[in-house]
C-alpha cells in the first residue's frame, strides 16, 4: 500500500513556523516512500476561516516547493458527506442525538466531578429512546465504556489511555455542524491516508478519533506526534513563513532549519532537499520538544546563501529587490554583486541593506563618516583620482585597481589614504566590498558621479 499523507490546517489565520515544520515533515515522509502529499483545508470555522489565509497557506507551500500531489480538499464542500456519516451512526447504534438542555449538562457535569466520573455528564442520553420534539439535540458518539485505547505512535511510542478519560463527545453540533474530530476521521478515511503526522498536542484527540474510526468501521491509519517548538511565543517566532520571506530569508534556510528542529541524521546540521528525502524518517523524529532559535534560523540561511549557485541567488534577488521598488536588472554586474555580498548578509534583506549603494540613483552619507573621511587634506589627490579614473578605457577591477594605486605611489602614500574616503563618497559609509570591486561594481558613471559629489563636498569644506 502506497503512502498517503496529508497536512490538515485550518484557514484561520497564516502558515506559523510549526505548522510549517508540519506540512514539510509529512512532504518529506511522502516523498521518501514515493507515496503523496496531500493538503486539506479544514475551513468550518464559519467565523475564523478567511479565504486571504487560505490563499497564503497555498502561495507559502509553493513558495518552499511542497506543492500537494492532489487537488486540494476543502472540508466546507463536505458538509453532506459528514452528515450522512452522522446519520449512518445513529442507524447503527454507535452515535444518538441528546436532547439535554446546557443546563443539565453543566448540572450533571458538577455532579460527575464530585463522583470522580469525569465524562459521566456527556452520556445523559446514552441510554434513551425518547425525542423530545421541542428541543434541539446534538449527535454524540459512543465511547467505549471499559477498558483502554492504545496507539502505537511512531514518535512518542506506546500511548495508553483508560476508558474513563473518553467521552461521548459531540460530532454533530445543534445546527448541523460536524466537530473537529469526527471530520477529521471522515476526511483522513476518505482520502485514503495511511500516516498521520502532525503535533503532540494533538495526541489527546487521537484517542477519541480511534473509537469514530471503530464505528465507521474504518481501519486507523499510522500516527507520528511531533515534539512541539517551544519558544514560538506569540512575541517572536510566531511570525509567519511570509514574513520570514519578506525578511528575504529563503527556502533552502528555512526549510534546512524546520527539518532540523525535532529531526535529526548523526551530528549533520546541512542537507540539501534531496538528502533530506533520502534521510528522513519517524524515527529520526525526537520525542521531547525542539526549542525554536532565530539565531541558528539565521544561520541556516546564511549557509544557504553561500551555497546556491551564484546565479540561482541573483535571480532570486532580483525579484527581490524588485519587490522593493528597486529597478536592477538580472545582468552579470548583479550576480557579480550577489558573489561578494552573500557572505555580507544572512538575508536577502541584509544583503539589501549593506549594499543598496549600489542600486539606488542617489546615497545618502553617514554625516561622521563624511567628517572624518572627505577633508580638505585629501583634495588634490581626490581631484586627480577622477581624472585618471575617467580616462581608463576599461572600468574593470583590474585597471582600478592599478590606477589607483599607481596615484597613491605618486603622492608617497599608502592606500590606506584614499580608500576610506572613496568609499564614504561612493557608498556612503565605510564599510563596503574591496574598494576596486565596489568601484567596479558601481558602474563607471555612478562611480564617477558619486566621486565628484564627494569632490564637491571636500571643496565646500576648504573654503
Ligand atoms: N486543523 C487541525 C490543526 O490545524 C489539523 C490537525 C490534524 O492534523 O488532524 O491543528
Amino acid at each position: 500500500m502506497s503512502v498517503r499523507v496529508r497536512f490538515a490546517p485550518s484557514n484561520t489565520g497564516y502558515l506559523h513556523l510549526g505548522g510549517a515544520r508540519t506540512a514539510l515533515f509529512n512532504y518529506l515522509f511522502a516523498r521518501h516512500h514515493d507515496g503523496d502529499f496531500l493538503l486539506r483545508v479544514e475551513d468550518t470555522d464559519q467565523e475564523r476561516s478567511q479565504e486571504k489565509y487560505t490563499d497564503a497557506i497555498l502561495d507559502a507551500h509553493e513558495w518552499l516547493g511542497m506543492e500537494p500531489d492532489e487537488d486540494v480538499v476543502f472540508q466546507s464542500d463536505r458538509m453532506d458527506l459528514y452528515r450522512e456519516k452522522a446519520e449512518d451512526l445513529i442507524e447503527s447504534g454507535d452515535a444518538y442525538r441528546d436532547y439535554s438542555t446546557e443546563e443539565e449538562i453543566e448540572e450533571a457535569r458538577k455532579e460527575a466531578f464530585a463522583s470522580g466520573d469525569k465524562t459521566a455528564h456527556t452520556r445523559l442520553w446514552r441510554d434513551r429512546d425518547d425525542e423530545p420534539e421541542d428541543r434541539d439535540s446534538v449527535v454524540r458518539i459512543k465511547a467505549p465504556l471499559e477498558g483502554s485505547l492504545t496507539v502505537e505512535d511512531h514518535v512518542q511510542g506506546e500511548v495508553t489511555v483508560d476508558a474513563e478519560e473518553l467521552d461521548d463527545f459531540v460530532i454533530l453540533r445543534s445546527d448541523g455542524t460536524p466537530t473537529y474530530n469526527f471530520c477529521v476521521v471522515v476526511d483522513d478515511a476518505d482520502m485514503d491516508i495511511t500516516h498521520v503526522i502532525r503535533g503532540k498536542d494533538h495526541l489527546n484527540n487521537t484517542f477519541r478519533q480511534l473509537y469514530v474510526y471503530d464505528a465507521l468501521g474504518y481501519e486507523p491509519p499510522e500516527f507520528g506526534h511531533l515534539p512541539l517548538i517551544s519558544g514560538l511565543s506569540k512575541r517572536k517566532g510566531s511570525r509567519s513563513v511570509q514574513e520570514y520571506r519578506e525578511d528575504g530569508y529563503i527556502r533552502e534556510g528555512l526549510v534546512n532549519y524546520l527539518a532540523r528542529l525535532g529531526w535529526a541524521h548523526g551530528d549533520q546540521e546541512l542537507f540539501s532537499r534531496d538528502e533530506l528525502v533520502e534521510l528522513f524518517g519517524l524515527d529520526g523524529v525526537n520525542a521531547s520538544s525542539g526549542e525554536f532559535d532565530e539565531d541558528k534560523l539565521q544561520w541556516f540561511n546564511a549557509e544557504w546563501l553561500k551555497k546556491l549557485e551564484a546565479d540561482e541567488l541573483a535571480e532570486r534577488w532580483a525579484t527581490y529587490l524588485h519587490k522593493r521598488d528597486f529597478e536592477v536588472e538580472l545582468d552579470e554586474r548583479l550576480v557579480d554583486i550577489t558573489e561578494v555580498m552573500r557572505a555580507r548578509g544572512q538575508t536577502l534583506g541584509e544583503m539589501t541593506e549593506e549594499s543598496d549603494y549600489f542600486f539606488k540613483d542617489e546615497i545618502e552619507r553617514n554625516e561622521d563618516d563624511v567628517e572624518e573621511w572627505l577633508t580638505p587634506d585629501i583634495l588634490e589627490m581626490f581631484e586627480e583620482l577622477i581624472e585618471v579614473l575617467a580616462d581608463l578605457d576599461d572600468w574593470d577591477r583590474g585597471d582600478i585597481d592599478t590606477t589607483i594605486r599607481d596615484l597613491c605611489d605618486r603622492h608617497g602614500e599608502g592606500l590606506g589614504a584614499i580608500a576610506q574616503p572613496v568609499r564614504v563618497a561612493t557608498t556612503g559609509g565605510t564599510s563596503s566590498p574591496g574598494l576596486f570591486e565596489t568601484l567596479a561594481m558601481l558602474g563607471r558613471p555612478r562611480a564617477l558621479n558619486r566621486l565628484n559629489e564627494g569632490l564637491e563636498i571636500i571643496r565646500s569644506r576648504t573654503e
